[in-house]
């Protein structure tokens, strides 16, 4: 197959969702489909505790130490899939953010109990700054959920994005009769124990659905869509103006290959990619790619690194000589990790839109671009995202304070946490996205430079940056706590909302800057 055929056939995305939304009951019915896995069960078993017998189970039980599970490959139809994982509950952390910027769409998950929830809104944001294709699902349908309308509504309100339902439940709960599928011209009736029913449009009429009330006020509710909804364009899905939602029910595995079908037929294939000398076509004839994530594994007897690199140009061969740009030294990549695929266990070949495992001997950093032969150029740097939570850090023994130095110096630079100066006292604080990025440097403090460290917590906080070259220091105490950042920038840690609002009201000479919306690192 051609280069061009590979690129075109690839689907590289991320699914996300706050947790419970059902991510990992999509994912598996993804793989279910995929024939990765054989059959589906309760994948986490979260209230019985047990495994169903399938292939993920063990890969799952290893999360942590294993890195296996982060990305799922597989062929479907015509099309070669790939699924990042997005580490989500207590794994929460700038990884979750940097995986982002390596796919080329993705699936929100909604629960039509809930609505739109926090952690879906932050990992919304930074697929909007991206301008990548964003599908809907929303999910659990057979349970009572909010009114589909309003659903929508909210997502517009609260995302600011502009929906278009392909397909449109009817009824939900107990009273859940299936989906009316505007886009196929359908309706998919629901038979529970993952049993679906085809019903084309203008077969209805030999049905029970048509004098049912719930099927008739379905009607109603499309009649009003139809008058006041978007228009979709296909142009607006791909910049990520306008989502296409889709109704079902995850656990119920229904609706959910609609979906994919649909999805995979709308999703982007790899574009072009940003670099310091102009843009990269996936077509190019050298082999590029960039680092997004190096995970260190927690388990002592296995020292090494994980470096996951995304693949955006050219073709990737097992044995390749390639250049690390930042270092200008060239790197034989024979050790690739295999991620979760069905039918590969080393990875020999890879293309645009795949992601690759390559062992670190602790020589690559997040961001790294790697390419083929001598050539060299950057892709554009990964955003820094703002940090959440705050510690004070020291360490036990002042003794230690040398290696102390070297090994916040070495993980910062590493980009595995943020590190802050208080101003004046010049002590440390750490900011991180996440809790679990605190206990992987904890641990590789003492299992790498040999320091027992000490936290203590600031909680959350809320960062902004100073804009001002020069500012009065006078304003600053504990609740809007001055700090340098590793450049030297200034930034203010705010205790809460309240601090911060009450700070911009009072200050009005200061002006502040939120990270995230000052990046401006979309794909092309
Ligand atoms: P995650 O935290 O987003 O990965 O969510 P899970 O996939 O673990 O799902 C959270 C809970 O919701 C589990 O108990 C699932 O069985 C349940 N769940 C997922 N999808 C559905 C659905 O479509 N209907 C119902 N009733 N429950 C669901």
């Amino acid at each position: 197959m051609s280069l061009e055929n590979e690129i075109n056939r690839r689907r590289t995305f991320a699914i996300i969702s706050h947790p419970d939304a059902g991510k990992t009951t999509l994912t598996e019915k993804l793989l279910y489909f995929g024939e990765v896995i054989r059959s589906t069960g309760t994948v986490k078993g979260k209230k019985s505790g047990k495994f169903a017998a399938s292939d993920w189970m063990e890969i799952e039980k290893k999360r942590g130490i294993s890195v296996t599970s982060s990305v799922m490959s597989f062929p479907y139809h015509d099309f070669h899939v790939n699924i990042l994982d997005t580490p989500g509950h207590e794994d929460f952390s700038e990884d979750t953010y940097r995986t982002l910027t390596a796919v080329d769409s993705v699936v929100m998950i909604i629960d039509s109990t809930k609505g739109v929830e926090p952690q879906t809104i932050k990992l919304f944001k930074v697929c909007r700054l991206r301008g990548i294709p964003i599908f809907t699902f929303i999910n659990k349908l057979d349970r009572e959920g909010r009114e589909p309308l309003e659903l929508l509504a909210e997502i517009e309100e609260v995302l600011g994005i502009e929906s278009y339902p392909m397909n449109w439940p009817i009824g939900m709960g107990k009273r859940f009769l299936g989906i009316y599928d505007r886009f196929n011209s359908q309706v998919v009736r629901f038979k529970g124990d993952e049993e679906e029913e085809i019903v084309p449009f203008d077969h209805i009429e030999q049905t029970d659905l048509v004098d049912h009330p719930v099927y008739n006020d379905t009607l109603g509710e499309i009649e009003l869509l139809e008058e006041a909804g978007n228009e979709f364009t296909m142009e607006r899905v791909q910049k990520g103006e306008l989502t296409p939602v889709f109704f079902g029910s995850a656990l119920a595995n229904f609706g959910v290959q609609t979906f994919l079908d649909t999805f995979l037929q709308f999703a982007a294939p790899p574009k072009p990619r940003k670099t310091d000398q102009g843009l990269v076509a996936p077509e190019a004839e050298t082999f590029s790619g960039y680092i997004f994530k190096i995970q260190a594994n927690m388990n002592p007897a296995h020292r090494d690194r994980i470096a996951f690199l995304r693949v955006c140009s050219g073709k990737f061969e097992r044995g390749m000589s390639v250049n690390v740009s930042r270092t200008n030294k060239t790197i034989k990549l024979n050790q690739t990790q295999a991620f979760m695929a069905k039918d590969r266990e080393t990875v020999d070949e890879a293309y645009p839109g795949d992601i690759i495992g390559i062992y670190d001997p602790n020589i690559y950093q997040i961001g790294d671009t790697l390419i083929e032969g001598k050539g060299n150029f950057h892709f554009d740097e990964l955003p820094q995202f703002p940090p959440e939570l705050f510690k004070r850090v020291q360490a036990k023994n002042v003794m230690k304070s040398k290696q102390f130095r070297k090994g916040i110096e070495q993980l910062v630079q590493e980009g595995a946490i943020q590190l802050f100066k208080q101003d004046l006292t010049d002590s440390f604080i750490l900011g991180a996205v996440g809790q679990l990025q605190f206990e992987v440097f904890e641990y590789r403090m003492k299992a790498e430079y040999n320091v027992d460290i000490e936290f203590v917590s600031l909680g959350e906080r809320i960062p902004r940056w100073i804009k001002n070259e020069k500012f009065d220091k006078r304003f600053f105490d504990s609740r809007s706590m001055l700090v340098r950042d590793r450049y030297d920038q200034y930034a203010v840690l705010f205790e809460n909302e309240f601090t911060y609002r009450y700070f911009l009201e009072n200050q009005k000479d200061i002006e502040l800057v939120d990270l995230l919306e000052e990046n401006d690192y979309q794909a092309q």
